[in-house]
């Protein structure tokens, strides 16, 4: 079966894959942190939709968002403990990251509510459905046929239709998303249309960076651009296959393995 999470470091970089698949004794340990991470995060969009539905119209800019900060600084903090004491390798930097993120979401999110409950004249109960739809989070999805499987943040059902969401934390492109995104959001879009026998036209990438939400559409260039990664990787894994990559400084710089690479 190929992860997800393959195709992903793949997308970054065909070597880093192999550098993670034959010789990463660590990876096991970031990947677990990168899962924690990603699940405190979904806790906290859910915390905060809890706290919203106590915003009254009524209400200021001011007060809205101290309604919808109620208890996050406390849960971030006995969360980010219970990651700590698992002993995975988490920075003070990680946790002013998601603090911060989390705060300009609260203010983001703030003034769409007082928007939204102006011009419907409803408090914020009223209009949850237009913030947080019916969705479904971190759910496993596999295709056996397909070999394939994998953790999709989020699945929005919206009139019966299924929409796959992934959420990122990276820097965005100044539009549209990054080729590794889409390709990522359309091996989701399959196994969903496998697994919920229906059809996907459009997947979104939520930047919480810049709390924007960028859609794709699930095409057939982008569908065939995936068999061809899954190709790719398969000779990577199963036949250990050296990928031939060259260096570029930009990305390098940025890359685990940079110094393993250079030796
Ligand atoms: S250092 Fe550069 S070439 Fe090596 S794995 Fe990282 S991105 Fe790829």
């Amino acid at each position: 079966m190929i992860n997800i999470s393959s195709i992903k470091a793949h997308m970054f970089c065909p070597m880093s894959l192999y550098i993670q698949t034959f010789n990463d004794s660590e990876k096991s340990n970031e990947y677990q942190l990168a899962i924690e991470i990603k699940k405190l995060k979904i806790d906290i969009q859910d915390l905060i939709q809890k706290n919203m539905r106590k915003v009254k119209k009524e209400m200021s800019i001011a007060e809205i968002e101290s309604e919808l900060s109620e208890n996050i600084d406390s849960f971030i903090k006995s969360n980010t403990n219970a990651i700590i004491s698992m002993d995975l390798p988490i920075d003070p930097e990680q946790i002013n990251e998601i603090i911060d993120s989390t705060y300009f979401n609260i203010k983001i999110t703030a003034l769409r509510i007082q928007q939204a409950m102006t011009i419907y004249k409803k408090d914020a109960f009223a209009i949850i459905d237009m913030f947080f739809p019916n969705c479904m989070y971190s759910y496993l999805l596999k295709d056996p046929q397909l070999e394939l499987i994998g953790v999709c943040d989020k699945i929005e059902i919206v009139d019966g239709k299924y929409y796959p969401v992934t959420i990122k934390s990276t820097n965005p492109p100044l539009k549209g998303v990054w080729d590794q995104d889409a390709i990522e959001l359309v091996s989701y879009a399959i196994l969903l249309e496998d697994e919920f026998d229906t059809e996907v036209f459009v997947g979104f990438v939520d930047y919480e960076k810049i709390n924007e939400r960028r859609p794709v559409v699930m095409d057939v260039n982008l569908r065939k651009g995936l068999f061809e990664v899954i190709r790719e990787i398969k000779e990577i894994i199963e036949n250990k296959k050296l990928p031939n990559v060259k260096i570029n400084p930009k990305k390098c710089n940025k890359c685990q393995y940079e110094n393993y690479c250079i030796k």
